[in-house]
């Protein structure tokens, strides 16, 4: 039988092989939870060139494996931005769809270790698939960051933003985007943090983010769906969202504006 995995893939697989693609597949690491072997992948795509220097952004999904929308999300983007790769002009786009394979396999948040990888970076984890993030994250030294994720607490999308100044000037398209899709959050308080218009500027410690000493400070942009919605609607907020933010970055770019 064909691994959740595998499944997901097959499409971009399929057209990562035809000629003029510009989707590569390569793997980060293998490693094992008891008998089962896990790959972590890396898709990349380098959009056309764009003014400057190209601009290197790590796409996450489905570090808690039970949430499968943004791994479908990031799937459709890349076909989306391989169908039209004006929409990537300017990025070297590193994606990783699938973050917690052990988990995505079983519909699980927490790893076969029994972890919630989204508590572990940049502490020492001895976990797999933390080391081999936080060696990508090391290694690339990404502008941003956006990882996805769905929450099943609460009835509309949302998002944490951390790290650059800009980062809420992003994160505001990225949701009205969204908002095509899915509700929007309008509570006041959100998985106990304070929220405003969708928006929360605390976070939890231990999550997939940039190393602490990254310069310029990057963008970190985590955002949520609500889980009750509609797969397919939520699948098309995450790619809407991320296509929002780099629309909206390069922008802040080719003005130089200095945030
Ligand atoms: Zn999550």
């Amino acid at each position: 039988m064909q691994s959740r995995v595998e499944t997901l893939f097959a499409p971009l697989r399929e057209r990562s092989a035809r000629a003029g693609s510009l989707l590569r597949e390569s793997t980060v690491g293998e490693f094992r939870h008891g008998a089962g072997r896990h790959r972590l992948t890396r898709w990349t795509l380098h959009g056309p060139a764009g003014g400057g220097a190209p601009i290197r952004l790590g796409l996450f999904g489905a570090i808690h494996g039970d949430e499968p929308e943004g791994a479908a999300a990031l799937r459709d983007l890349l076909l989306r931005l391989d169908d039209d790769p004006q929409l990537a002009q300017g990025y070297q786009l590193h994606v990783y769809p699938v973050c917690n394979p052990s988990g995505y396999e079983d519909g699980t948040r927490h790893s076969r270790a029994g972890c919630d990888l989204n508590r572990e970076f940049w502490r020492d984890s001895t976990q797999p698939e933390v080391y081999l993030l936080e060696k990508e994250l090391t290694a690339l030294g990404f502008a941003g960051l956006v990882a996805l994720h769905a929450d099943d607490t609460c009835d509309g999308a949302y998002a944490f933003v951390r790290g650059a100044t800009l980062t809420e000037a992003l994160a505001k398209p990225a949701l009205s985007a969204a908002a095509v899709f899915v509700p929007l959050a309008e509570r006041e308080v959100i998985d106990g943090f304070p929220a405003a218009r969708g928006l929360i500027t605390e976070c939890y410690e231990g999550v997939l983010s940039n190393p602490a000493a990254a310069r310029p400070v990057p963008f970190e942009i985590i955002f949520e769906t609500p889980q009750a919605a509609e797969f397919g609607r939520q699948v098309a907020a995450g790619v809407a969202a991320v296509e929002a933010i780099l629309r909206e970055y390069r922008q802040f770019l080719a003005y130089g504006q200095d945030l």
